[in-house]
């Protein structure tokens, strides 16, 4: 898997300072407290990031059809960007929580109004399966537990909402939407910026061809890791959890980027992985993964990831009469995105951080109403049969050529 055709210079060149995404590194493990998972001893409660700001009012759900959701994991994300974007969804409310950590339950299930009965720890997880309160789980964990917390909502009779990426490999996220067939019960992958005003606008000027016939897309998601971090403290520096890095955790949004505005699926792709010599950072996860994808209609895309590089979240388009640049292109929030050439202008869409609560509308609006989710569990295996494509190639060193889904040609 590994390769070291890219040189850390040059990746520190492409780095740009604008939107840099800070890895945080997760915070030491409480000590005394049980480890989670399924009987396997795969995780214990973690602190109450810093910087969380709890409601001092519990929310209510808005409508008596709302969905009830399980959060599985009270990490950053989920306390600081999604959990309290629920009051701004029209038809979602958050009804229990699943902790490792006994006094974040009590904090966060008090703040949100989680009834005591409702806050699980992950030896209890099975249990959700009698509680009616839930319709559906969110799972937020570190990304190489998606699949197995996934399977066994689905065996629990509930719905999933699954952060990305879906899985680490192929055949997980195949075992998930097996479940969720065999279960009869929806999957969505949480890639919210297809609810996110400006991306949706990109696809649309794609389409359309506001920038002529696409010949490149590049993408940058680069971002650089706490130097004095190690796998041990920090699970996205963990193999078994973070599979090979940056590019299932950041690289993700370029790819999916070159995909919905390209509108095509690469017929062959090259790529290169670097990892430095003597960094503990990087014993299990590479620090830059760089990849070439060729389409069916000529147009290429060059995406660029890295956990070693200043900050940079960028999407550009060049087509035979025009250019479409975003940057930044896939955050939370700030996205600036003009169009260049032929039809010049900029845009400004409305708020980005409409993109959390568009997210949990879909999967509630599918969940009551059998409509089409915007990102299914199709979508989520689509993107990791594609990066491991990409880890193929680098590993081979020459291109790997693939099927309309995905899939490697042997
Ligand atoms: P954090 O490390 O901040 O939180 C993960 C939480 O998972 C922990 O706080 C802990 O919660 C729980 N956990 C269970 N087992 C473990 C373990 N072995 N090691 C560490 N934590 C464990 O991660 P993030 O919130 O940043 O990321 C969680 C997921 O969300 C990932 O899949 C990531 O890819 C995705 N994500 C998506 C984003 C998006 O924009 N869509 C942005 C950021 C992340 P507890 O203490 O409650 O048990």
């Amino acid at each position: 898997m590994d390769g070291t055709s890219i040189s850390r210079r040059r990746f520190i060149e492409f780095g740009r300072d604008a939107a840099a995404v800070t890895i945080v590194a997760a915070a030491a493990a409480s000590p005394g407290f049980a480890q989670a998972g399924g009987g396997k001893p795969v995780a214990r409660g973690r602190p109450m990031p810093d910087g969380v700001s709890l409601p001092s009012t519990p929310p209510r759900p808005k409508r008596p059809d709302s969905v009830g959701y399980a959060i599985v994991g009270l990490g950053d994300y989920a306390l600081k960007q999604m959990m309290p974007r629920f009051a701004r969804s029209a038809r979602s409310h958050i009804a229990a929580l699943v902790s490792g950590n006994p006094e974040k339950l009590r904090r966060v299930g008090d703040a949100y109004g989680v009834p005591a009965d409702a806050r699980y720890s992950y030896d209890q997880y099975d249990r959700i399966a009698a509680d009616r309160r839930i319709d559906a789980v969110y799972i937020v964990l570190p990304s190489g537990l998606h699949a197995d917390y996934a399977v066994r909502a689905f065996a629990a009779g509930k719905h999933v909402l699954c952060e990305k990426p879906m899985a680490l490999n192929s055949a997980d996220c195949e075992r998930m939407i097996a479940a969720g067939r065999r279960a009869n019960r929806r999957l969505m992958i949480a890639y919210r910026v297809h609810f996110e005003p400006h991306n949706i606008e990109a696809m649309a000027l794609m389409r359309r061809r506001a920038a002529g016939t696409i010949r490149f897309v590049r993408t940058e998601q680069l971002s650089r890791t706490d130097p004095s971090s190690t796998p041990a403290e920090n699970w996205r520096i963990d193999r078994s959890l973070a599979g090979g890095g940056p590019l299932e955790d950041y690289g993700i949004y370029g790819l999916q980027a070159a995909l919905y505005l390209s509108g095509e699926m690469p017929e062959s792709i090259t790529a290169a992985t670097f990892r430095p010599a003597n960094d503990p950072r990087f014993t299990q996860v590479f620090a830059s993964v760089a990849s070439q994808l060729r389409f069916p209609s000529g147009a290429i895309a060059q995406l660029m990831t890295s956990y070693d590089s200043s900050g940079s979240n960028i999407a550009h388009v060049r087509g035979d009469t025009g250019a479409l640049i975003m940057d930044p292109a896939t955050g939370y929030e700030g996205h600036k995105m003009r169009l260049e050439g032929r039809e010049r202008r900029s845009f400004s869409l409305g708020d980005p951080t409409a993109q959390f609560a568009g997210q949990l509308d879909n999967l509630s609006d599918a969940i009551r109403d059998g409509s089409t989710i915007r990102t299914p569990g199709e979508m989520g295996l689509r993107d990791v049969r594609l990066m491991e494509a990409i880890y193929a190639a680098a590993e081979a060193g020459r291109a790997v050529q693939l099927s309309p889904d995905g899939r490697m040609r042997r």
